[in-house]
């Protein structure tokens, strides 16, 4: 639902030089051949092959240097059988030449220059249009832009690039309980670590959040904020969205002119998540809950693939794996669990180990990890050495510490 609801942002120009990590909006055709001409890829000599077919170390064969073609220049004329002419790794083989012989294979003295090996058709010689020929698609829409995709527009003079554009997410943390994690806090409130996790998360994606701040648990002050987000394409609420006394989030989002398309997800954490849309402008708006792994899961699995649908990601999931559980995990049925799993590799396979405390209110269990176990919602029991999938929360986990070669 809401991935049906969620729209592809359109796109904006920007300068190449900026573009690493965006999506491409237009597929790139190369406006050139690469190389431009055959060219040298040796410091060397330039030569007919015909001439040097019974060239060996025991048989040098000594031709006339007749011109230098430094790298960047030109050949004077074409090269006649029975000559050489001096070239550059980059210059341009000469019209008439069809190999090149490495400088370590040949010795010069006085103008001439003796050849040791016999050389293969072409050999050393980079062909014009190897890497590219004019009309080629070098890049399809749709790619995300790295380094070097970055360096293939360049090479087709490419210095401003069409990208899908980054939405903005608003962020709104809402309890009377909440205070700034620069204030000192008294044994009754809570430092509001959902906004820093949400902006985090959108950040790392190429989102652009903007904070609301913290609204008490009061209709009014929760609503002057959240119209104050009015303008994003995505608002996200953390909290006072169950079902409690002060849990005023629902109504005002449907007061602002959201229409909530579903309250409440069979999941553990994050069961009380409300998704809408704001009709007038197609604003997404999720209420996550407030428990700070509640708010972190339900991000990961509702508003992150959402957030990459729009700015046009090609994938929209965390990498997942099959893991053996380690220890023995049961539930009742009826609720999908996410579990937060440490992963370690033993004897070529995954070992997926529970962090200890599961509840929502623990922050660190999503930092110890790494891993988020999908403990399905028809199942009530999997036993040591059953395999799960583990999706992949820490886009780091792939690195190395060893250099693997
Ligand atoms: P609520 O959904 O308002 O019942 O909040 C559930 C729990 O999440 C409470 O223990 C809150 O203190 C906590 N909580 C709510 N908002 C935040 C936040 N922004 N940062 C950290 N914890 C929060
Ligand atoms: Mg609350």
């Amino acid at each position: 639902m809401i991935l049906a609801a969620t729209v592809r942002l359109g796109a904006e120009t920007i300068s190449a030089a900026e573009a690493a990590g965006r999506i491409l909006a237009e597929p790139i055709d190369s406006t050139r051949r690469h190389p431009p001409a055959d060219c040298s890829a040796m410091d060397g000599y330039a030569v007919c092959r015909a001439d040097l077919e019974l060239a060996s170390t025991d048989n040098p064969i000594s031709l006339p240097v007749v011109y230098e073609i430094p790298a960047g220049g030109h050949a004077e004329r074409r090269l006649e059988s029975g000559e050489a002419a001096r070239i550059f790794t980059g210059a341009p083989v000469p019209a008439g030449a069809d190999a090149v012989v490495r400088q370590e294979d040949t010795r010069d003295h006085q103008g001439r220059v003796e050849i040791r090996v016999a050389p293969a058709l072409h050999e050393h010689v980079r062909s014009a249009g190897e890497d590219f020929e004019t009309g080629d698609r070098l890049v399809p829409a749709g790619v995300v832009l790295g380094a070097m995709h970055l360096g293939v527009l360049a090479s087709i003079g490419r210095t401003i690039v069409s990208v899908y554009q980054r939405p903005t997410v608003a962020i709104l943390s809402s309890g009377d309980e909440l205070v700034e994690p620069d204030r000192a806090t008294d044994s009754g409130q809570i430092v509001s670590s959902n906004s820093y996790t949400l902006a985090a998360a959108c950040r790392e994606i190429g989102a652009r959040p903007s904070y609301l701040g913290i609204a008490g648990d009061r209709p009014e002050e929760i609503e002057s904020r959240l119209r104050a987000g009015l303008r994003a394409d995505v608002i996200v609420t953390s909290a006072g969205v169950s079902v409690g006394d002060h849990d005023h989030v629902r109504a005002v989002l449907e007061k602002i002119g959201c229409k909530l398309r579903f309250w409440g997800v069979l999941m553990k954490p994050g069961y009380p998540l409300a998704f809408g849309v704001i009709e007038s402008t197609g604003a997404l708006v999720f209420g996550l809950p407030g428990n700070p792994v509640s708010a972190a899961v339900t991000f990961e699995e509702f508003v992150r693939p959402a957030l990459r649908k729009m700015m046009g990601h090609p994938a929209l999931y965390r990498p997942v794996i099959r893991a053996r559980l380690t220890e023995k995990l049961t539930k009742r049925v009826g609720r999908v669990h996410f579990v937060r799993v440490s992963l370690e590799m033993r004897d070529g396979e995954w070992m997926a180990t529970p962090i200890g405390n599961q509840s929502s209110g623990v922050l660190t269990s999503m930092i110890r990890g790494g891993g988020l176990a999908i403990f399905a919602a028809d199942s009530e029991r999997l036993e040591v050495g059953d395999e799960i999938d583990v999706q992949i929360l820490d886009s780091g986990f792939f690195e190395q510490t060893e250099r693997g070669f």
